[in-house]
């Protein structure tokens, strides 16, 4: 049993952890560097550590001081959260050498799907549908070509290391190609120090959906259906749905069947998604995160399902706690992301926060560790709160979200709250009919 974790992380979703330790009566250690001393998940939390200046790489990144106070505080897990350490396979070895629990897959299952050629091979492996590509890294000019003939123009090269969208170079035709392949291997060698690329086939109006899977370790798995979020800015996604307005009842349960299966045979542990490009009635695999998602609130608005009791439950060696026949899929959610950012220009707008309200009523939620009178300091990403509105139709979480939007109130700085009053009353929005490219078009058509 778990009786003390340490929440590896910050923001809201530190907050969104503790919150769920303290619902299962685990005691919380906060950890924080020097610039988050007032923030809300430290106030909260029964014991906080400061483990470092500022800069991520000093605190929430070094592994050596997370261990050093989950030692000092008798912490006997550690929850990632999202981001910083949640997907280090050298911090889930390093935990489990200390004998503390990592609440999340196993380090082997974490390198895997790390590594976008071997994780693309296991999906392959296990029957989940991928994008028609090379069979591993492109290796040279020759290859390229080749591979690409093979496959058939447009063609996308993408690092192996990939993330975050960067490494990635589209080639219309064969005169772009060598150009593309050669750029596309230098920036992975600056991004990620490894100048290994592969190819597939480029789509051109792909949705991203993506599928909820949980896994005991054990071979028993389930999924909790898909989330919508094609709307992205530079890959960065900004609004989530769930259900995606694209699928039916049957796709919906095929596609979560096979991601499913999938993850039984693999002996799976713990919350996982599997990320799909979606074109004309065709799922294409993409990646797999192997962790929480900062999506993952509009999953447990429509099943009921606490995904943070189940991490915790899970990793505690509780086994799942509902079966998949259990699962129902009940109305509509909708989460926007809360940027202290302009919401046209996307420039981060850190500061105080002079006043703060946020909007209540049936069906909503609001997760921020943010208050009146907060300073954001410019250090970290610059998502404030997710606002997550639930209804029992499509229709309902619209309306709702068009009233709750001007319900919010948080001045004293910029954010993307703007940019969502806009989205909820534009026609594609509401018919549900946009792609992958939607946003960056709609931006540009719009911009002053
Ligand atoms: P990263 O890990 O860098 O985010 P992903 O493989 O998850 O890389 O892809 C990020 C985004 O790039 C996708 O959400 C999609 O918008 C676009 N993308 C990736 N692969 C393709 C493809 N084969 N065709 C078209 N767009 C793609």
């Amino acid at each position: 049993m778990i009786s003390k974790i340490l929440i590896a992380n910050r923001g809201e979703i530190a907050l969104r952890v503790l919150r769920a330790c303290k619902e299962l009566g685990i005691a919380t250690v906060a950890v924080h560097s020097t610039a988050d001393s007032d923030a809300m998940h430290v106030r909260l939390a029964d014991e906080s550590v400061c483990i470092g200046p500022p800069p991520s790489r000093d605190s929430y990144l070094n592994i050596h001081q997370i261990v050093a106070a989950c030692e000092i505080t008798g912490a006997d897990a550690v929850h990632p959260g999202y981001g910083f350490l949640s997907e280090n396979a050298k911090f889930a070895d390093i935990l489990d050498a200390h004998g503390i629990t990592f609440i999340g897959p196993t380090a082997d299952h974490i390198r895997i799907m790390g590594d976008k050629i071997t994780a693309k091979q296991t999906a392959m492996d296990l029957g989940i549908p991928v994008v028609p590509g090379s069979a591993g890294e492109v290796l040279n000019d020759a290859d390229a070509l080749k591979t690409a003939r093979e496959i058939g123009y447009p063609v996308l090269i993408k690092a192996t290391a990939g993330g975050g969208g960067r490494g990635m170079k589209v080639a219309k035709t064969e005169a772009d190609l060598l150009e593309a392949f050669n750029t596309a291997r230098s920036e992975a060698a600056n991004a990620f120090g490894n100048d290994s690329v592969y190819m597939e086939k480029y789509l051109g109006k792909p949705r991203h959906i993506e599928i909820q899977v949980f896994g005991d370790g054990a071979g028993n798995a389930i999924h909790l259906g898909e989330r919508d979020c094609s709307l992205q800015r530079r890959h960065q996604k900004i609004w989530e749905e769930a259900n995606s307005p694209a699928l039916n009842v049957e796709q919906r349960m095929k596609i979560g069947q096979i991601c499913a299966d999938a993850m039984k045979k693999l002996k799976y542990r713990g919350a996982g998604t599997v990320e799909f490009l979606y074109e004309n009635g065709e799922f294409y695999f993409i990646e797999m995160n192997t962790r929480l998602q900062v999506e993952h609130p509009i999953t447990e608005a429509i099943t009921g399902i606490d995904l943070v009791h189940e991490q915790i439950r899970v990793a505690s060696g509780g086994g799942l706690s509902v079966t998949q026949e259990e699962i129902e899929f009940s109305g509509h959610a909708i989460e926007c992301r809360i940027n202290a950012e302009d919401a046209r220009t996307f420039v981060p707008s850190p500061g105080t926060i002079t006043h703060f309200h946020a909007p209540g009523g049936l069906g909503v939620r609001v997760d921020s560790g943010a208050y009146q009178g907060y300073r954001i300091p410019p250090y970290y990403d610059s998502l404030i709160g997710k606002l997550i509105v639930h209804g029992r139709t499509r229709v309902e979480c619209m309306m709702r979200l068009r009233r709750v939007l001007d319900e919010f109130v948080i001045d004293g700085i910029k954010t993307t709250l703007p940019l969502f009053q806009d989205l909820v009353t534009n026609p594609d929005i509401a018919n549900g009919d946009y792609d992958i490219h939607w946003l960056e078009d709609y931006l540009a058509k719009t911009s002053v």
